[in-house]
């Protein structure tokens, strides 16, 4: 039996389908997306590559300077990850390469030098933002080398490749994940696979040449954060957050969550001085957790397994999981919503982009393009928070400052934005702009179908007919205000109305 148990086929594409070379010097894992060392099936997979060719591992985690929206934040966030990899794979006796790019192109021919010496070359899956242009230049790269070349999909609950299509609505997907999911349950990803005595080795297996032109970060370096990200050439305007990046946080969230927060959840999670939700986004964005531990921690907590399953799949949230209903509402977000994206990136390209949009709901758009706004604010006026709304100011200055909104709020924000610019694709972009620039979690599968839901992706035509969103469904955060619990978190984050009288935008929209 080996050590190292077999991913799933589902989950590895062979980019690059040639054979392993037998005589490479090394297993060389690119870790650019599922940035974490457990319930990992790309590590998985070099893993078991190692074991099979009797190599050892080597992992590479770069972190580019040119990225779009590049800055303290995320930097931060991905190098305390780095920092944590860095001294456990020391202590448990395996090869990590850590390269934060110190100037623009100063990684630029680094994979290729490290595949030279490559067995095989295992990179991950991430079906959004730069990542898929950067897996095909790479599969061109190692083609041309004839390195055997496999992305592995560790996103979510469900393969990507599972689904046939991009899916319209969240219940067909729901529907779809409740008939295949469970045949996917025994191909969770191992724990802890570098327990497993595969694939150790010494730092002078990456070739002395390579060592010596490019510049891997020193644990040193990577100790001392501030330095290291002040001297590179990043947005220095977005600060870094009070939360740290890393698995050892993502991990110990996730089970705060879990033992404090999960039994409230269905109830309690739209209001936000309440604070139900798990925060984990952040995580799971870039890697840092995956939904299987995620999964798991749940089905601990609630004594789940998958024999309580529902035996038909039904199409709705309740009733199918039967974990609680907490529980049951939370998994739903997990992997109905958050998967509904990943499907739909893996599947189109349309996602970012206006004709990603239904075409009903642009039409409506359209039709009520020439409604008088309430006013118009120009996308930095929006980035400063400085709108007639409150809770729209307050809720960007949250996102500017924290990396995050709550989602009640969040869709509040997104929908009031609807009504400030005189073309709603103008609106659309705006929006992922300034999602993209400040959440920890942007750029990501979930920004596109949440901002393409505030235009009527993936919901249906709603009346009566109004100003300005058509039959787009509305939502105003004057409603919100008497709806939810959130004095608390107004008085946090509101500098009041910048300007005119405090909520015309409500009051000309409450209904
Ligand atoms: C305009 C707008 C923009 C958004 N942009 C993003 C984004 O860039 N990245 C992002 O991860 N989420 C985004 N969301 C969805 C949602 O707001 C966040 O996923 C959620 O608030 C994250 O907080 P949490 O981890 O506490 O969620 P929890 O409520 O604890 O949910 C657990 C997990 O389920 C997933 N999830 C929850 N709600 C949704 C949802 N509506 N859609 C998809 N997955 C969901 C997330 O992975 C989340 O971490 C956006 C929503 C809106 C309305």
């Amino acid at each position: 039996m080996p050590a190292i148990a077999p991913v799933p086929a589902i989950r590895i594409d062979a980019a690059v389908p040639t054979p392993a070379r037998r005589g490479g010097r090394y297993v060389l894992y690119w870790m650019t997306a599922a940035r974490r060392l457990g319930h990992n099936h790309a590590l998985q997979r070099a893993l078991a590559w190692c074991e099979e060719l009797g190599k050892p591992l080597v992992v590479f985690e770069p972190l580019r300077v040119d990225y779009p929206y590049a800055s303290d934040r995320f930097h931060r966030f991905v190098i305390e990850g780095m920092a944590e990899h860095a001294s456990t794979m020391r202590e448990a006796g395996f090869v990590y390469l850590p390269f934060v790019e110190r100037e623009q192109g100063g990684g630029k021919g680094l994979l290729e030098a490290l595949a030279r010496d490559a067995c095989v070359v295992v990179g991950d899956d991430f079906p959004a933002f730069f990542l898929p242009h950067m897996r095909a230049r790479a599969a061109s790269m190692l083609s041309e080398l004839g390195v055997r070349f496999e992305v592995v999909d560790s996103c979510g609950l469900l393969p990507l490749r599972a689904s046939p299509s991009a899916f319209n609505f969240a219940h067909q997907f729901r529907r779809f994940v409740q008939k295949t999911l469970p045949a996917h349950f025994d191909g969770a990803p191992m724990p802890t696979p570098l327990t497993k005595g595969v694939g150790r080795g010494e730092a002078d297996l990456v070739a002395s040449v390579v060592r010596e032109r490019y510049r891997f970060a020193t644990d040193d370096e990577l100790g001392a954060l501030d330095a290291l990200i002040a001297a590179l050439p990043i947005d220095h305007t977005i600060g870094g957050i009070d939360e740290h990046g890393g698995e050892r946080e993502g991990r110990a969230r996730m089970k705060r969550f879990v033992a404090k927060k999960l039994a409230r959840y269905h109830e309690d999670r739209s209001h936000p001085d309440d604070d139900v939700a798990s925060g984990l986004s952040s995580w799971l964005h870039f890697g840092h957790v995956s939904s299987h531990e995620i999964l798991a921690e749940v089905a601990r907590a609630t004594d789940w397994d998958p024999s309580k399953i529902a035996k038909k799949p039904h199409g709705s949230r309740e009733g199918w999981w039967n974990a609680s209903d907490a529980a049951d509402g939370f998994l739903d977000e997990l992997v109905t919503w958050r998967e509904l994206g990943f499907a739909r990136c893996h599947h189109t390209d349309d996602f970012t982009t206006w004709e990603g949009i239904p075409a009903w709901a642009r039409q409506t758009l359209a039709e009520h393009r020439h409604d008088r706004r309430p006013a118009l604010y120009t996308v930095d006026q929006l980035d400063r928070g400085e709108t007639d709304n409150e809770v729209w100011n307050a809720a960007q200055r949250e996102l500017r400052e924290t990396g995050r909104i709550q989602n009640y709020l969040r869709m509040v924000w997104g929908k009031t934005t609807l009504n400030w610019f005189d073309d709603p694709r103008d609106a659309f972009e705006a929006l992922i702009h300034l999602n993209d620039k400040y959440a920890i979690d942007g750029r990501d599968p979930n920004t596109y179908t949440n901002i393409g839901w505030v235009f009527g992706a993936y919901d249906r035509a709603w009346g009566p007919e109004r100003k300005i969103f058509g039959k787009v469904r509305y939502m105003t955060s004057g409603n919100t205000v008497k709806k939810l619990r959130m004095k608390d978190w107004l008085s946090k984050w509101s500098d009041g109305p910048t300007r005119s009288t405090r909520g015309t935008t409500l009051s000309m929209y409450d209904d």
